[in-house]
Order: structure tokens, then C-alpha cells, then sequence
């Protein structure tokens, strides 16, 4: 089949891959001028996601207050965004999570022999180093980790649950003062370069042939006839006054891999999903005094800031902001901005104080899409050419190349390797 995949994050070229080793010609149509300039540029890092990353459970926004729980509430949001917040926090039941992950885990294991097989295909060298630890201050806090520990056990994921002396031990860069709980090591989960991973995939799709990269070009509206998908493209800047006609992209089938582009594509054929974009931020510091910097990842597992060391950078990553949905492509305001900034910069100096050259950091901001119950969109919507492979939310990277695989098996008219249940989480329809 002739393929069309709308965006080239991770998620896009993922699938693209996995579509091209089903057999299939793909087209990728991308409105920045390469791959990698969305979401998939901001990563924290953090490859697959555990029980301790998922945006949702007993830990997430367990606190109202920002400096606890890590996520900045922008005043006056309205009403779908407070429902959005209110279904979140509905997973924070210990069941309800470990239900909801469960649902989520063959996704993972997927992902992880899918990463595997590219990586030892192509040798792929993309920053890849092993070690994650998740910090934990008080408590209290150390008591709602539990469940994730339960879930651990119960999946047999290989970790180490640490004492402070334990985890300063180990990691010599993290002060036993002032107090902390303890951490969760797991020694055999990576970090790793996520744009860097996407360019390289695409460079080898590049010299296999059968994959198209359309750059520049944005995806106004797809039409859905018959047996056939094809997407309309915005006229160029400046083009517009030419020529009348529109661009048209004719295909079999289309791919929605847009991020939070994705919404309004869809909304424009008639599917609204209940998915909400929210705006995080990282800092990427110069190693301020290498006896001080970390050798292996640093999670602060409640806020759910990630920092994690790149060569002689440390990249930081949360701060995320809660917002309508109608303002995230406004500028979010300075203060705001410094608000959340300013979490990350704490995280680091709490955590690992000395680490960093936070003054020298750059920032930026992206926007991830997440669903309300914490699970991706994948699979078969609307008409049967159009599939979509969005709302990854905190856990896109590593989770994009077994949601592309789905995606290319259901394309092919497969059954995917996964529990039904998972694939019935997944579906578009499910809201
Ligand atoms: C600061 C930050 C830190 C993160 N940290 C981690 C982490 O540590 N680990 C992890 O697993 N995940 C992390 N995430 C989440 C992860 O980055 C995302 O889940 C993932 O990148 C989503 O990939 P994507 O391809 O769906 O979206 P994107 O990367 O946003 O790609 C979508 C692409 O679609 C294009 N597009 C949109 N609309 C159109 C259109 N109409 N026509 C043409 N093109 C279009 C966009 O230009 C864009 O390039 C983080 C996200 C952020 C913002």
C-alpha cells in the first residue's frame, strides 16, 4: 500500500520504519524542515517508561501544591481541562493504576524488542547510557510510591530499592542531607538521545529507499473516499497568490502521527478526542564541576523531573504547565515560564548540587499530547484507511517504535502480538 504518515517526531518516523519493513511505500509529511523539531526535540531522556513515569497513579498531583508535585496549574482554566484533571486524578487509586498499567506493559515489552532490533540492525549509536535513579523526599511520598513498587515486583522489572545511604553510595553526586526517603535504582533501564535516534532512522530509511520525506510541507485536511485517503496541503508562505489549486497527497492509507497537531486534523473529519496538550520544559546545562555531576540519570520521581547526562551536558526535563487547551499555542507569559524554570533548576541543585551550570542553560519548551487515562491512541479510527498513533504523552520515545509497529501491523490487516485488551485500551473510540 501507498502510505501517508502526518509528522515526523519520533512517533512519525517510528512508524514510518515499521510501515517500510512491512512492505509497505510510505510518505512522511513533516511542516518543519526535518524530522525530530516537536515534542521528540525536548526529551528528558528517559527511554521507557516504568511504573515511576506514567502521568498517572498514586503519585502524580497527589499534592495541589507545584513546588510538590512538579506541574504548575496556569490560572483560569476552563471547563474541559478541569475534567481532563479530574480523570487524571481518578487513577490515583492504586488499583485503577495498576490496572491501567497493566494494560500498557505489552506495549513496553513491545517497544523494547523493537528498539532492540533496530539498534542491532543498524548499530545505531544515539548517547545510549545505562542507569536510572528515582529519588524520593519525604515520607509520605515514599508510602504513595509503594503501589509502583507492587507493580514492579508483580512485573519482575529488574531493580534496586535503595536506602539514602544506599542510593548516596552508589551515586555520589546525591547529599544524604538534607533527609530524603530513599530511591529505586534500575541499573539496566537507559537513557539516551531521542532526536538524535529519529535522524538516524531517518537517514537509514533514506538508504533503503521506499520512504519519502515531504518537508515543509503542512497537512491542512485529509479526505477519506472510498478505498482511498489522500491529505491536502496548506499552501506554501508566499505561493498562495499563484495558483488556486490545492497540493494533494493521494495514498491508500493515512497515518495521524501529528502530536498535538493531530486534533485539529481530526476534529476537521469529525473525530473530537478528549486529549490535552500540556507544555513542559528543559534546560540543557554545561557540567558545572565533574566531581559533582551524576554518572548515572536522576529522576525526582514525584515531580517527575528527569536529568540525565549527555557527553558534557546535563538535560533537564518536567515543569509542566496545566493550561486550556485554547491558549497553548500562545506564548505562556514570563512569569510562568520562570515558574517552571525554576522547578527544574531546584530539582537539580536539591538532587545533585553542584551538578550543573544552571545560569548557562538553555531552555526551551514543547508541547506533549496526553489522554485522560494515561494510555496512547493507537490503531484504526473513522473510516478503515485511517489510522492514528498519538497521545503518547510523557512516554513517547522509546513507546513510538512498538506503537509503529502496531500501527504497521494493523495497516497490513494483521493482528497485532499483544493482549486484546491492550489493543481495545489503545482504540480511538474508547472515550
Ligand atoms: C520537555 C519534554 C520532555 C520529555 N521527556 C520525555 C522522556 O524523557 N521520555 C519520553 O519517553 N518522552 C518524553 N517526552 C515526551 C515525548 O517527547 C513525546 O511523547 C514524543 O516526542 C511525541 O512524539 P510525536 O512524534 O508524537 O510528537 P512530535 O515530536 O511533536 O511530532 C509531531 C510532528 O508533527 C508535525 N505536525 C503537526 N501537525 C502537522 C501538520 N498539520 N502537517 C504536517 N506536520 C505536522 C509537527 O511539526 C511535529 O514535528 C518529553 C516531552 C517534552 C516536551
Amino acid at each position: 500500500m501507498d502510505v501517508i504518515v502526518i509528522g515526523g517526531g519520533i512517533v512519525g518516523v517510528a512508524t514510518a520504519y515499521q510501515l517500510r519493513a512491512a512492505g509497505h511505500r510510505v510518505c512522511v509529511v513533516e511542516r518543519h524542515a526535518t524530522v525530530a523539531q516537536g515534542a521528540t526535540y525536548g526529551h528528558g531522556g528517559t527511554v521507557l517508561p516504568t511504573p515511576l513515569d506514567v502521568w498517572f497513579g498514586p503519585t502524580f498531583m497527589a499534592s495541589r501544591q507545584s513546588a510538590k508535585n512538579g506541574v504548575i496549574s496556569k490560572p483560569g482554566f476552563n471547563g474541559p481541562a478541569r475534567q481532563f484533571i479530574k480523570q487524571l486524578t481518578e487513577l490515583q487509586d492504586p488499583e485503577a493504576f495498576g490496572r491501567q498499567y497493566a494494560r500498557l506493559r505489552p506495549l513496553i515489552e513491545l517497544s523494547r524488542d523493537a528498539m532492540a532490533d533496530m539498534e542491532a540492525r543498524f548499530a545505531l549509536e544515539y548517547e545510549q547510557a545505562s542507569g536510572l535513579l528515582y529519588l524520593v523526599r519525604s515520607p509520605h511520598e515514599w508510602e504513595q510510591t509503594q503501589p509502583a513498587l507492587d507493580i514492579l515486583r508483580q512485573y519482575e522489572v529488574p531493580h534496586h530499592v535503595l536506602t539514602p545511604a544506599e542510593c548516596a553510595a552508589f551515586e555520589h553526586s546525591v547529599p544524604t542531607d538534607p533527609e530524603f526517603a530513599g530511591g529505586i535504582l534500575f541499573d539496566q533501564e537507559r537513557t539516551a538521545n531521542c532526536p538524535l535516534f529519529a535522524k538516524l532512522i531517518k537517514q537509514t530509511l533514506d538508504n533503503q529507499g521506499g520512504v519519502q520525506f515531504m518537508f515543509g510541507c503542512e497537512v491542512s485536511s485529509i479526505r477519506l473516499e472510498g478505498q482511498r485517503a489522500s491529505v491536502e496541503l496548506a499552501p506554501r508562505p508566499g505561493a498562495a497568490s499563484r495558483s488556486r489549486e490545492v497540493d494533494v497527497i493521494h495514498g491508500d492509507a493515512v497515518v495521524v502521527a501529528a502530536g498535538h497537531g493531530s486534533l485539529p486534523l481530526l476534529e476537521r473529519l469529525g473525530l473530537r478526542l478528549p486529549l490535552h496538550p500540556l507544555r513542559l520544559h528543559n534546560l540543557v546545562a554545561p557540567i558545572a564541576h565533574e566531581e559533582c555531576a551524576p554518572h548515572v540519570a536522576i529522576v525526582d520521581a514525584v515531580k517527575r523531573i528527569a536529568i540525565s547526562r549527555m557527553n558534557q551536558r546535563l538535560r533537564i526535563a518536567g515543569g509542566a504547565v496545566l493550561q486550556s487547551a485554547s491558549q497553548i499555542d500562545k506564548p505562556l507569559g514570563e512569569s510562568l515560564t520562570k515558574e517552571a524554570l525554576a522547578l527544574l533548576g531546584q530539582a537539580t541543585h536539591d538532587w545533585i548540587p553542584g551538578a550543573a551550570r544552571i545560569s548557562a542553560a538553555l531552555p526551551w519548551e514543547g508541547v506533549k499530547l496526553l489522554s485522560p487515562d494515561g494510555l496512547p491512541v493507537i490503531g484504526n479510527a473513522l473510516h478503515p484507511r485511517l489510522f492514528v498513533n498519538l497521545g503518547h504523552g510523557p512516554a513517547g520515545w522509546g513507546v513510538a517504535c512498538g506503537a509503529g509497529k502496531l500501527v504497521a501491523e494493523i495497516v497490513s490487516g494483521r493482528t497485532p502480538d499483544v493482549p486484546a485488551d491492550t489493543l481495545a485500551a489503545f482504540r480511538a473510540d474508547r472515550f
